[in-house]
């Protein structure tokens, strides 16, 4: 994994200072770590009867899209507020300053589908937290959870697993 690593690019003070951004767009133009990373984040579920990948916006669309082709399975959007044009449900979370919401079509997933969350990042998991409540409010059997990055120290992980959602990662930063 050290060349998927490698192409992860680091932005200091961004998007406030203090903060090292992981930017996995880096990673996206790079054809051999882009291809190795999908197969690598599809890999842990094999055999798992996953029926829909959900991603989380904006990158988990990139990366849920290609991990919902290399399955052969649908693909469906974990959205900011106000932006899918159907009947929603919506399930807020904590932010460090105030608060955020996601949402799902009402319709997005059929009951006891089997589902795979993607996104690029698990950092507090609180965004990953919302989506897996939602998703189960809509009837989802979610299975796992997959990530190109964990940042283990912020604990993200260990709160999706006592949620009772195996997660998996690719490479992890301090
Ligand atoms: P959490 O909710 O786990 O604290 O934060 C994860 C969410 O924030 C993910 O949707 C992820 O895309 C975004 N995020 C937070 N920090 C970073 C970062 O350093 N790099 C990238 N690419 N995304 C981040």
């Amino acid at each position: 994994m050290d060349f998927i690593k490698d192409a992860i690019r680091t932005i200091p003070d961004y998007p406030k200072p203090g903060i090292m951004f992981r930017d996995v767009t880096t990673m996206l133009k790079d054809a051999r770590a882009f291809r190795a990373a999908i197969d690598a984040m599809v890999q842990p579920w094999a055999g798992a009867k996953i029926d829909k990948v959900a991603g989380i916006e904006a990158r988990g669309f990139i990366l849920g899209g290609a991990v919902a082709h290399q399955l052969s399975v649908g693909f469906t959007p974990v959205r900011k507020k106000g932006k899918l044009p159907g009947r929603t449900l919506e399930e807020s979370y904590e932010l460090e300053y105030g608060t955020d919401a996601v949402e799902i079509h009402a319709d997005a997933i059929a009951e006891t589908e089997r589902v795979l969350l993607v996104d690029d990042l698990i950092a507090t998991g609180g965004t990953a937290d919302a989506a897996i409540k939602l998703l189960r409010r809509a009837g989802a059997d979610v299975v796992g959870a997959t990530f190109v990055i964990d940042l283990p120290d912020l604990g993200g992980s260990k709160r999706i697993e006592a949620l009772g959602v195996p997660c998996a990662s690719l490479v992890s930063f301090e």
